[in-house]
This record gives C-alpha cells, sequence and structure tokens, in this order.
C-alpha cells in the first residue's frame, strides 16, 4: 500500500499476509452457490480470484504517525502462538521486516490500538520469551474496549476454545504488565485519534478515526 497521508498525518500498512488464499466455501458457514455468482462480478478482480477460487484475505497492522505519536491499529496473527491453520503460517517475518523497513522499532510504538479482540487482530500484541507470553511494544499502552475485553475474559473462564486461548495469551498478559488502557466507546487519545463504536462482527468493535488539517480517515478493520 502506498502511504496514505492525512494532514499531519501518515498511515502505511505492515502486511502479515495477502492474496488470493481462502475458499468462501470454507469462510462463510452459510455459503450459497447463487447469492456468490450474483455478486461475483462486483467482487472480480480485486476481492476474488477466479483461476484459484479464493478469495482475497489480508492481514494488516496500520501504522498511524502523527506529530505526537507512533500507533499501531491491529496486530494480525502474530509468531509462536500455537494455532491451528489457517492462523498460523510461514513467514510471519515479513510483518516485523515492513515494520523495520518504514523505520519503526518495537520500542517507539506509543499506542497500540485493538479495534476488536479476534485472533487476527491481536497476535503481534505479545511475544514468547522464556516460556511466557510478554508486551512486544515495551513502552506502549494498548487500547481495548472495556466490554470487548470483559466478554473475552468471561469466555476464556468458561474454558471456551478458541477464544479463551487468543485472550490469555495476547490480551490478559498486557494488562497484568499495567499496560492495557480498557476504555470506553467515547475514548479520544486526542483530537487526532478517537473510536467510533461500531458493534456486529465482534460484541465491541471499534473504528478508529484519524483527523488532521480537516482531514478524516477512517480506519475499518475485521
Ligand atoms: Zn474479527
Amino acid at each position: 500500500m502506498r502511504q496514505i497521508r492525512i494532514g499531519d498525518i501518515t498511515i502505511d500498512a505492515v502486511i502479515e499476509r495477502e492474496g488470493p488464499w481462502r475458499r468462501p466455501q470454507d469462510f462463510f458457514p452459510a455459503y450459497n452457490e447463487a447469492v456468490f455468482r450474483r455478486h461475483l462480478p462486483d467482487m472480480e478482480p480485486e476481492f476474488f480470484d477466479t483461476a484459484s477460487g479464493k478469495m482475497f484475505i489480508t492481514y494488516q497492522t496500520f501504522v498511524v504517525r502523527t506529530p505526537r505519536h507512533t500507533i499501531l491499529v491491529d496486530t494480525c496473527t502474530g509468531e509462536d502462538k500455537g494455532h491451528p491453520p489457517p492462523f498460523d503460517f510461514p513467514g510471519k517475518e515479513r510483518w516485523r521486516n515492513e515494520l523495520f523497513a518504514l523505520g519503526v522499532s518495537f520500542e517507539q510504538i506509543d499506542y497500540v490500538f485493538c479495534t476488536h479482540l479476534h485472533i487476527d487482530h491481536t497476535g503481534w500484541n505479545t511475544t514468547l520469551r522464556d516460556g511466557r507470553w510478554v508486551p512486544t511494544f515495551p513502552n506502549a499502552k494498548y487500547i481495548f474496549h472495556k466490554r470487548e475485553y470483559a466478554v473475552w475474559e468471561a469466555e476464556y473462564a468458561k474454558g471456551a476454545e478458541p477464544p479463551g486461548k487468543v485472550f490469555r495469551d495476547n490480551c490478559l498478559p498486557i494488562v497484568e504488565a499495567g499496560q492495557a488502557l480498557l476504555v470506553n466507546d467515547d475514548y479520544a487519545l486526542d483530537d487526532t485519534v478517537t473510536l467510533t463504536p461500531t458493534p456486529g462482527h465482534s460484541p465491541c468493535h471499534c473504528c478508529v478515526n484519524i483527523f488532521s488539517k480537516g482531514q478524516h480517515a477512517v480506519v475499518a478493520a475485521i
């Protein structure tokens, strides 16, 4: 992705995985061939690859650099998580290499916004070190929606898998390290980065607004 500029703010995408790699029959439990055929002309070629019969799905982090802060929005699936396919796959170093190629180190990250707490949006939150999951970004505050966090905490308490494992490995260590900010719908970091509640895909999914010099971008990641 080319860099997007919103006033004084830049936005870059760091890719973990992209390209056509999932069949809609495997992705949507209620897949219907007739409905698929009807919408196919709108999906080709940007979202569906007819040759392979697979959808384009991108796991990516948005790197938002404001005059004051370096921010990540969502953290893909991460490394060493032991997830079943398709969430574990070779080549995870691409994500790290693309971040570093922007000139951004783990230590420079000030905030990590998680639009929601699913497996493919929280992975790089933590890193396995000496058998323990620790925050990957040592100087960052992580923004989790308070009620989204509570829902997955309850699933974890019930022993539900896989959401319990995602909570335990990707979210709980951040709170235990004192690096989480559990926020409400109206959270605003400052006058440049705010949330809009967009529940549905997950209990308290949020979009991230970016404002600068009269321009406005919305990160709408699911
Ligand atoms: Zn999701």
